[in-house]
């Protein structure tokens, strides 16, 4: 059976109560529900205080809210963070991990990604992990030993039965949010290397199951190419996940 394309749209710290509601009511009026959720998956990311209605509002339909960012302990004096058990009680089960923002802007070391993935996955969530590397490291040419040290870091410390939970997001950090995406060849060059070294460390059916997304300025114009190229299980998407129109291509294409 073919696999589902996986299209995730990662909303950031944008839209409130009233635009996240009406993006979402507006999504599922236009869209053919039937003919895209049969061959494809459509994951949607609010902010956090709009995380439970927006997963009303998606009851019913084959649309799925996931949570932005999660934490790692269960519960306690963390002030101004979510836990996984939070989260279960408002019916949400996926969330986006390893974010590059995340990793940046608040410091997010592997250490605890791999903490919050493990909190993760004992709750059952099903986890989005995002990897990529840095522009200067693409120059030097140490792409690959960057995403497979991280891959090493975190993901490689799971079982084979967490692993189903997880898809990866290879997002080159240099074409987030750049406008310039990584060329079709770059894209199916490192979606190789990571199969391949899935198929290294926990064999063919795993590496063949696993969906690995490619995120990174996608946009409506191309969308089609990248998420059909070799390798690529679907895209994780930010800026162009916000208009309605071009999300709505996008998801069609
Ligand atoms: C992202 O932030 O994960 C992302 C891919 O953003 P953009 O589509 O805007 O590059």
């Amino acid at each position: 059976m073919m696999k589902k394309k996986i299209i995730v749209a990662n909303w950031k710290m944008n839209y409130d109560l009233h635009e996240t509601t009406s993006f979402l009511r507006n999504f599922l009026k236009y869209i053919n529900e039937k003919k895209i959720f049969h061959n494809k998956e459509v994951i949607i990311a609010p902010s956090f205080p709009f995380l439970h209605i927006s997963n009303q509002i998606s009851q019913g339909t084959s649309l799925k809210i996931a949570a932005q960012n999660i934490y790692f302990k269960e519960k306690g004096s963390y002030t101004g963070e979510i836990s996984a058990y939070m989260l279960k009680s408002i019916g949400i089960n996926i969330v986006i991990i390893g974010h590059s923002e995340r990793r940046n802007i608040f410091f997010e070391d592997e250490n605890s990604l791999l903490k919050k993935l493990k909190i993760a996955l004992k709750h059952k969530i099903k986890v989005i992990f995002c990897i990529g590397e840095t522009y200067e490291d693409r120059n030097k040419n140490n792409q690959y030993s960057i995403i497979e040290k991280q891959l090493n870091n975190t993901i490689f410390n799971c079982s084979t039965d967490e692993i189903k939970l997880i898809h990866i997001a290879y997002e080159p950090i240099w074409a987030i949010g750049t406008g310039s995406t990584a060329t079709i060849n770059q894209i199916k060059k490192m979606h190789k290397f990571i199969r391949n070294i899935f198929n290294k460390k926990y064999g063919n059916f795993i590496s063949n199951k696993i969906s690995i997304l490619y995120g990174g300025s996608i946009n409506h114009l191309n969308a089609k190419d990248i998420i059909y190229s070799d390798n690529v299980d679907g895209g994780l998407i930010g800026k162009s996940s916000l208009k309605i129109e071009q999300f709505l291509k996008i998801v069609q294409s």
